[in-house]
């Protein structure tokens, strides 16, 4: 294992600091990182430094939340300019989204009686997802767990769930390209048996996340395979969160040194 590659800092939903990433990932021997945290790169103001002061290989990452034929998918960026006007458009874009439907959120949790604002999240800079409303849930005593808050109120389709006005695949890829970067499925293990995958495979992707945090190795198999028919480059990574996901650890999924220099042939 050279590096973990798929990793998110308090810049959006992990409660660690790009620094205590870059940190922690020198501490498991790593040799190499990718913060990707959800629609903003935030994170590399910070992670930049640390990583250029210790010797660890940093490649640029992003985790974007996108609709596919009315369903849900993740897609990794990587490798693109960080200084990419048009994925600081995609990142704003994606901030006033976030911004509409976590309202629309907290006004369904409110109509069932859970007493919670965007008020008591403090992520002022960074993204605020549905795991610090689930945290601030559990805080408060309206769950016993984060997961239950997910499975009860926040997932895909549950009472309280709202998508917003996501952005599509196709114009993800787009940027993500425009960028000079390279578009990858994340975690297509998690999809639903609903989701038309047949159709998300005709994107034109570089790229597919087989390797997934405490998923075993036969559930990369499938996707090697698609990997290996389409010619598309294999990634993997943990999807650490932090103590949010406790029992996903940093460097538990990654890459070789090979993978990792054909994924980012521009370290920063
Ligand atoms: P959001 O970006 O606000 O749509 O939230 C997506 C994030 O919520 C994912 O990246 C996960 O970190 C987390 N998440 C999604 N589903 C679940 C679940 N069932 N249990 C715990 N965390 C989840
Ligand atoms: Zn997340
Ligand atoms: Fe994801
Ligand atoms: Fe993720």
């Amino acid at each position: 294992m050279f590096a973990d590659i798929h990793v998110h800092s308090n810049a959006s939903d992990g409660t660690c600091s790009p620094t205590e990433l870059v940190l922690l990932a020198k501490e498991k021997g790593l040799s190499g990182l990718s913060i990707t945290d959800h629609d903003t790169t935030l994170a590399y103001q910070e992670a930049i430094p640390a990583a250029q002061k210790i010797g660890l290989k940093l490649g640029v990452g992003i985790e974007f939340s996108c609709v596919f034929e009315e369903n849900d998918v993740h897609l990794l960026g990587y490798d693109f300019d960080l200084n990419s006007p048009s994925i600081a458009a995609l990142c704003l874009r994606h901030q006033n989204r976030r911004a509409h439907r976590n309202m629309q959120i907290i006004e369904k949790l409110r109509a069932q009686n859970i007493d919670v604002s965007l008020d008591e999240i403090e992520n002022t800079e960074g993204t605020v997802g549905r795991p610090h409303i689930a945290d601030l849930m559990l805080k408060k005593g309206y769950v016993g767990s984060i997961k239950e808050a997910f499975n009860r109120y926040l997932g895909e389709g549950k009472s309280c769930y709202a998508r917003g006005d996501v952005l599509t695949v196709d114009e993800t890829i787009e940027t993500l390209h425009e960028a000079h970067g390279k578009a990858f499925i994340a975690h297509p293990q998690l999809l639903s048996h609903a989701f038309p995958i047949q159709d998300l495979l005709e994107k034109p992707f570089d790229g597919i996340e087989c390797w997934y945090g405490n998923l075993s190795s036969k559930s990369a198999e499938k996707w090697e395979r698609i990997a290996h028919q389409k010619n598309w480059l294999m990634s993997g990574g943990s999807d650490f969160h932090g103590s949010i996901k406790p029992d996903i650890a940093l460097g538990s999924q990654g890459v070789s040194e090979e993978i990792f220099n054909q994924i980012f042939e521009h370290l920063v």
